[in-house]
């Protein structure tokens, strides 16, 4: 079958994510046959750089020989059981493993699906620790302007996004945003860690008004990635760990997005040499491959829990928590960040692309731009309505999967990326650039 025919029978049958449906009378879907590496092969032979890892999942490339192995010597042995009174051995390895390389002393895994489902974790196990440790009154939520936390009910309460959250405002619970360190909003003349600096001082007149009412502070360490990939001071992140201490609430580091090296470091919260109460990841740990989350927590928060009380047990769960295929997978990625070096490698990667993307930097369209570990960024000049829009469809053109948020641009590829598909990738922006 054709895309045309798939196109078709995908806009009568599938309701499509973060979409308005009736867009695509005039944008095409494109149905994809097939991936290979970096690249996606639709069904009329056209191929496409996944220059966005497929919504920021795919670590090592579509059809990655080492994850399908696993995957595959996975399900001849055992698909799925349940993990209530149960275990398997990929999900005690794979815990075991996190633990051993996340910062500081997380040595307990809960899991989830998607990265969603594993911030309602974080958010209900803080709270929930605070009423077992007998402070039912730290009931609340704090969180960074312009931040992302999934849309679900209790993460679209935190998120801070007016595109997805307005129209459900009566849903959700009041949560409260404090001034984002994102530097782009830094006013002229004043450096990065000097905004951040200021940044941390409005969290620490939050705090101190209400602490006592507040379970935990929620953020994306780093980089604000839907919020436009804004990217932050690491001062950031060591001033909230001191305030969170300081005032007793807890600090949820929200990595779904930037976990797994794409900031430069394994994890995120490395880079300001800090460990938060509750971390969460999904996204790229299994490579792209399955929906599988976690969130890592410490002795402390697991000790408030342990009890002869079944009522002081946290009481959550998800049908395919703990996957054995997903955690296969994942201990698959594990695998190849540590024989491959890939974080080491990963450094002249990204200098590599950035010294490629001279082209871009110089375009007098191009501002801001930007780049953290394998992450790349600028904002349009000039953009016009339905940007974002008309830049995806030009993209697709030049064998392009590009998806701008609002006017900033971004590339956040595969680790696999190779010198000729960043030449690929470089010269199509530009391409795209000139004409829109
Ligand atoms: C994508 C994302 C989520 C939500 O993950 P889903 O798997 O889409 O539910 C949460 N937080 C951050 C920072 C994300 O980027």
């Amino acid at each position: 079958m054709s895309n045309a025919q798939w196109l078709a029978r995908s806009r009568h049958a599938v309701w499509h994510p973060c979409t308005q449906m009736k867009v695509h009378e005039t944008l095409p879907l494109i149905p994809i046959a097939r991936g290979e590496g970096p690249w996606l092969y639709d069904f009329d032979g056209r191929r496409y750089l996944d220059a966005i890892s497929s919504w920021w999942v795919n670590l090592f490339g579509h059809a990655n020989p080492r994850i399908n192995a696993a995957i595959t010597d996975q399900l001849a042995r055992l698909e799925h059981v349940i993990l209530a009174g149960f275990s398997h051995r990929p999900v005690v390895e794979l815990s075991e493993r996190l633990a051993r390389l996340a910062p500081g002393r997380l040595g307990h895994a809960f899991y989830g699906s998607d990265g969603a489902s594993a911030v309602e974790i974080a958010l209900k196990m803080s709270f929930h620790y605070w009423a077992n440790r007998g402070r039912p009154e730290k009931t609340g939520f704090v969180s960074l302007e312009n931040g992302y936390h999934g849309e679900t009910l209790g993460a679209l309460s935190v998120t801070d996004v007016p595109l997805f959250k307005t129209t459900y405002a009566p849903l959700l619970r009041p949560t409260h945003q404090v001034p984002t360190p994102d530097f782009r909003r830094a006013a002229p003349g004043i450096s990065a860690r000097d905004h951040a600096i200021t940044a941390a001082q409005a969290l620490e007149a939050w705090l101190a008004a209400h602490h006592a009412t507040t379970a935990a502070l929620i953020l994306e360490p780093l980089v604000q990635c839907a919020g436009g990939m804004g990217m932050y001071d690491a001062e950031y992140l060591r001033r909230a760990r001191a305030l969170c201490d300081r005032y007793q609430v807890h600090l949820i580091a929200d990595e779904i997005a930037v976990g797994f090296g794409r900031t430069g470091t394994l994890f995120a919260c490395e880079q300001a040499g800090i460990a938060p109460d509750f971390l969460c990841l999904s996204k790229g740990l299994t490579g792209g491959y399955l929906p599988l989350s976690v969130v890592l927590t410490t002795d402390e928060v697991y000790a408030a829990f342990y009890d002869d009380l079944t009522a002081r047990g946290f009481l959550h769960s998800h049908s395919y928590t703990g996957n054995p295929l997903a955690c296969r997978a994942a201990l698959a990625v594990l695998e190849i960040f540590e024989e491959g070096r890939v974080i080491e490698a990963n450094q002249k990667l990204g200098e590599r692309l950035t010294g490629a993307a001279e082209p871009i930097i110089r375009h007098p369209r191009v501002r801001d731009f930007r780049r953290l570990g394998m992450i790349w960024a600028f904002e349009v000049d000039d953009a016009g309505p339905d940007f974002s829009r008309r830049f995806f469809e030009r993209a697709l053109a030049q064998e392009l999967l590009l998806r701008p948020l609002g006017t900033t641009v971004y590339f956040m590829p595969p680790y696999v990326i190779g010198e000729g598909e960043i030449a690929h990738l470089v010269k199509g922006t530009v391409a795209v650039l000139d004409q829109l």
